[in-house]
């Protein structure tokens, strides 16, 4: 479903330079559920913002469900991030002032994509969050907040779920409910892409892959 080649990545910020990607070669197949591991700076988050389409790479290409992501344009990148990525956060990146339904609607509200109520209803269910609908995020537990982020991506029916430390902030009971979501999704055909420390996460993968100082290792 998705194949990078020599994807590289520099910031240059005033006189640093940093290569936070070099020369990264990756194919994933649909319906995995691939780990990514390594130090804090390795390079994880820059390569999920690089699959998402939320950062351009310095060189190299990558293909998305037969989609070459650097030949975009912003409307169709803003389209592909839109209707066929879920992005879950660490830290939820819920909106505080809008209740849990309308978080959920959110990439309605944004994007216009098509969202049907009884889906948020149906999704609410499965997560176990029904009765957090009208709740606004200050008023959830962490597992909750993270349940509601979940919601968000999956609502889009995402063919791709990026998960950067999803289970970061979260106890040992929400971090397996959390992986058990993320399981059920991929073994629907879904393809999962998360980035973790722990490993509780181990037995969900059916890969893991590590990054050392922008380098893929094996
Ligand atoms: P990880 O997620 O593995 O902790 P990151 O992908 O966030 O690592 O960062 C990799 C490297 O790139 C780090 O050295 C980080 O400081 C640097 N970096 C990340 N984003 C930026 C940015 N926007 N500007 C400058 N440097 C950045
Ligand atoms: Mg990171």
């Amino acid at each position: 479903m998705l194949e990078i080649q020599n994807i590289s990545k520099q910031f240059n910020s005033g006189k640093s330079n940093v290569t936070a990607l070099n020369s990264i070669n990756l194919k994933v197949e649909t319906s995995e559920f691939l780990l990514i591991k390594g130090e804090s700076g390795s390079g994880k988050s820059t390569l999920l913002f690089i699959l998402g389409g939320m950062l351009q790479p310095s060189s190299g290409t990558i293909v998305v469900n037969d989609k070459d992501l650097c030949k975009l344009s912003e409307k169709e990148r803003g389209s592909y991030r839109a209707n066929e990525i879920g992005f879950v956060f660490q830290s939820y990146h819920l909106l505080p002032y809008l209740n849990v339904f309308e978080n959920i609607m959110l990439p309605n509200t944004l994007t216009g994509a098509q969202i049907n109520e009884a889906d948020v209803f149906r999704i609410v269910e499965e997560l176990g969050i029904k009765d957090r609908l009208y709740h606004k995020p200050s008023q959830l537990s962490a597992g909750e907040k993270q349940r509601v982020a979940l919601a968000r991506a999956l609502i889009i029916n995402p063919s791709l779920i990026l998960a950067d430390e999803p289970t970061g902030n979260l106890d040992e009971k929400n971090t397996i409910d959390v992986m058990n979501y993320l399981k059920a999704y991929q073994e629907k055909g879904g393809t999962v892409i998360m980035v973790t420390h722990g490993h509780l996460a181990d037995t969900y993968a059916t890969r893991t892959i590590r990054l050392d100082k922008g380098q893929l290792i094996t």
